[in-house]
């Protein structure tokens, strides 16, 4: 049988909402057994989300998990999707007994092969992200068949030198650490998560994508656009022009 894939998707109000939402959608349709969670930094869903969610035919959830205002208002790095990741933590323990989960920001690429690779997680997998930091690509380094350290562009003293699209978790696995948490810690998310997994070493990650040889998932970002002409949200959208 094959193992539901969840997909938590942190996503925000703004002029590339729809658009990057779109974009990913039609990436998910191409998938079987897929169970999409939309978690909106929002107080309120945003009703051109849900339409579009509608209309793709996919099983979802649209959730809402805003951030605290102690790190919106604060300057600099923001810890951005972290209290939607956490509310998609919740929905998983909750709902969910068996699969696999990912977290799948909006505005990356995601090849189709991803996800029957991260289906075949039983504890952790990791796997190449490309276009991720300066050095263009992260990645575990293999040696022989083996986990021999990260490839990396920003370190920074993390355990787990990883993007957030560089991992996968299955559900029983996170079922058996109930306190495992993504920290509102801008640049550690991804670190202060997979520790929170403990115990679980990076020589534990179970390594896909043809040995870490293929990359099949982006970190792209799309360029911000002018809000201005854009502000009401009923310009987004081939089905906002009503
Ligand atoms: N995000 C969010 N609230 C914000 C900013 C970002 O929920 O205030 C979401 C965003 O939609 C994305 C994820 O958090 O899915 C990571 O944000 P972003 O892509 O801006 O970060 P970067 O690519 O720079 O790491
Ligand atoms: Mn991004």
């Amino acid at each position: 049988s094959e193992e539901t894939l969840y997909i938590i998707t942190p996503t925000y109000r703004r002029p590339e909402q729809i658009p990057e939402l779109t974009r990913m959608a039609h990436t998910l349709m191409l998938i079987k057994n897929v169970h999409w969670l939309v978690i909106e930094d929002a107080t309120v869903a945003t009703k051109q989300v849900t339409k579009l969610l509608e209309r793709t035919g996919l099983k979802f959830d649209h959730l809402i998990a805003p951030m605290p205002e102690k790190y919106k208002l604060k300057k600099g790095a923001k810890p951005r999707g972290v209290s939607n990741r956490n509310r998609g933590l919740q929905w998983i323990r909750a709902n969910a007994t068996r699969g696999v989960f990912y977290f799948a920001d909006d505005d990356n690429t995601y090849d189709i092969e991803l996800f029957d690779e991260i289906r075949k997680t039983k504890t952790v997998s990791m796997f190449p992200v490309g276009l991720c930091t300066k050095f263009g690509l992260s990645s575990p380094i293999l040696k022989n068949g083996k986990f021999a350290g990260f490839y990396d562009g920003w370190v920074a003293g993390r355990k787990f030198p990883v993007d957030m699209a560089g991992f996968a978790v299955n559900v029983k696995f996170l079922h058996q650490r109930p306190n495992a948490s993504m920290p509102f810690r801008a640049g550690y998310e991804e670190d202060g998560f997979l520790k929170s997994l403990a115990p679980f070493e990076p020589r534990d990650a179970q390594l896909l994508a043809d040995n870490c040889t293929k990359v099949l998932a982006w970190h792209t970002q799309t360029k911000k656009n002018e809000p201005s002409a854009a502000l009401d949200m009923k310009l987004y959208g081939s089905t906002n022009l009503v």
